[in-house]
């Protein structure tokens, strides 16, 4: 089996072609499998051996891409740790990977009490014109073992071997119709499964060029753009909230972006719509979890875009609805959706209890409701475990938060279910209004009840400046109901 993003063939490809650059360096495809020969050296050195797992602790830079390749190189696996991660939570990580390395800042970085290389020392290393061959792969070599935030309780690795890499990143480039003349703005970390495929794997593969900006600013992104002129960028709501705040009174010239991806938790089609008519390009919503390697569906670039759904199923991978006997729901009905692929994870690092929950002949468990229509397009009605349960009657908080996003002067939106001694749970609204706006609580409820059914009417709104959330930005729910309980 051939991997097309690997570095050695990639230089054999793409040679002197620009790859990466970030604030510090920038190598073309040779310069970059160079690098990774050295470094993969260096790691051999270190004791790094075939199957072994390697722990990188680094902001977005340069050298934590070289770190994956050079894993990959000698047939090790990658973990990526948030940089932003306590040592409590950075040991746990490199501890249940049982990394034979941890890669980090320096000597103040957390380790684990294992094996640990400093960035400086890396950059010495893979700067020093050793060569190596590298392993053969196989598909079911394990490529990287990739920790969910834990938005639903304690991180778990999601193991991902290099066939679920090969088969997410090169449907990717053909869905987005990527090709060496793109370039991507990486925005997003690169410690979550969507950077990694969307924004490194894909377009490398295809020979496109990947700037690396650090630490995502808001106020910085325009001049980013200004600047590096690429033609496309994938991030999550939030970011492109935060750039729709930055964007009153500016009118940056946009004009290099081809399209935007937007995903990894539910959008508002106010804000998508308000953010492709700033950047004056289409935002592909889709949609997809850890466990399937990345996206399952998302709305073409060549095909037709229904606002409103993540798009139909990627090419390669089948998508169900089912109830809760795992039994196929008829089309346009809501239930559990199931996906299946190339990409189904290989399971959870020493959780097979976990993974038999997941993982049912072959198909994932996404614990998400969804919609299929008769083209296959695929809407996300809400997380299971987010439905709020009032009397007995079902919620979807995003079907209130969609009603609410309707109101002009509302950026961003959460519902959440708050105990209530009689019905159980009853629904709440927190909403961030845009700077200027004049938004109240009375306001919200009323135009939600203009649209909404009595019980689905937010029993209370709280105006905030913000919501919580998690490292990957995503609205962090579990947080927002814990603040409820008193
Ligand atoms: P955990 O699985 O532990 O809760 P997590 O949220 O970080 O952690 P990810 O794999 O990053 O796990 O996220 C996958 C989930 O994100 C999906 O199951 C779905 O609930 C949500 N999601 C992703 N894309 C979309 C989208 N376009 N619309 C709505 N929800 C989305």
């Amino acid at each position: 089996m051939e991997f097309e993003y690997l570095s050695g063939a990639l230089a054999e490809r793409f040679g002197d072609a620009p790859a990466i650059r970030d604030d510090n360096t920038q190598m073309s495809f040779r310069e970059l499998d160079d690098r990774v020969q050295a470094a993969a050296s260096r790691f051999r050195e270190l004791g790094v051996s075939r199957g072994d797992v390697i722990a990188v602790m680094l902001p977005n830079r340069s050298e934590l891409v070289l770190t994956i390749f050079a894993a990959w190189h000698l047939g090790a696996a990658a973990t990526p740790i948030n940089p932003n991660f306590t040592s409590a939570e950075a040991d746990h990580q490199i501890n249940d990977a049982g990394a034979a390395l941890v890669v980090n800042a320096g000597p103040d970085a957390p380790t684990g009490g294992r094996p640990a290389i400093g960035v400086d020392e890396l950059e010495a290393a893979a700067g020093s014109g050793v060569t190596l061959e590298p392993v053969t792969l196989r598909g079911d070599d394990l490529a990287l073992v990739i920790y969910t935030s834990g938005s639903t309780g304690r991180p778990k690795g999601v193991m991902l071997t290099h066939s679920n890499a090969a088969a997410m990143s090169g449907s990717m480039a053909d869905v987005m119709a990527m090709t060496a003349e793109d370039h991507c703005l990486l925005v997003l970390p690169l410690f979550h499964v969507n950077a990694l495929m969307v924004s490194l794997l894909a377009p490398l593969r295809v020979g496109a060029q990947l700037s690396i900006v650090g630490t995502f600013s808001a106020s910085t992104f325009f001049d980013r753009v200004e600047l590096l002129r690429p033609t496309y960028f994938s991030a999550v709501p939030t970011i492109y909230a935060l750039l729709l705040t930055q964007a009153e009174g500016r009118s940056p010239d946009m004009s290099s972006l081809r399209f935007a991806v937007c995903g990894a938790a539910p959008a508002t089609l106010e804000l998508l719509a308000a953010a492709e008519d700033f950047l004056g390009a289409p935002i592909l919503e889709g949609y997809g979890l850890t466990e399937a390697t990345c996206a399952s569906a998302v709305n073409p670039i060549d095909g037709p875009r229904k606002p409103g759904t993540v798009g139909p199923a990627l090419p390669g991978q089948r998508i169900r609805i089912v109830d809760e006997n795992l039994e196929d729901v008829p089309t346009g009905n809501p239930g559990e959706v199931l996906i299946t692929g190339p990409i189904v994870m290989a399971g959870y690092l020493n959780n097979p209890e976990a993974t038999e929950q997941t993982l049912v002949d072959g198909w994932v468990r996404t614990g998400d409701v969804g919609v299929l229509d008769e083209d296959g397009y695929l809407s996300i009605v809400d997380r299971l475990k987010d439905m709020i349960i009032r009397g007995g009657e079902n919620l979807y908080p995003k079907e209130i938060e969609t009603a609410i996003g309707s109101l002009p002067g509302v950026l961003e939106v959460a519902v959440v279910g708050r105990p209530d001694a009689v019905l159980g749970e009853v629904p709440v609204a927190f909403v961030v209004p845009y700077p200027e706006a004049d938004l109240t609580p009375e306001a919200v409820t009323t135009h939600s009840a203009e649209r909404l059914t009595r019980v689905k009417v937010p029993v209370h709104v709280t105006i905030t400046p913000a919501l919580p959330k998690n490292p990957v930005g995503k609205i962090d729910k579990p947080g927002l109901r814990a603040s409820l309980v008193t």
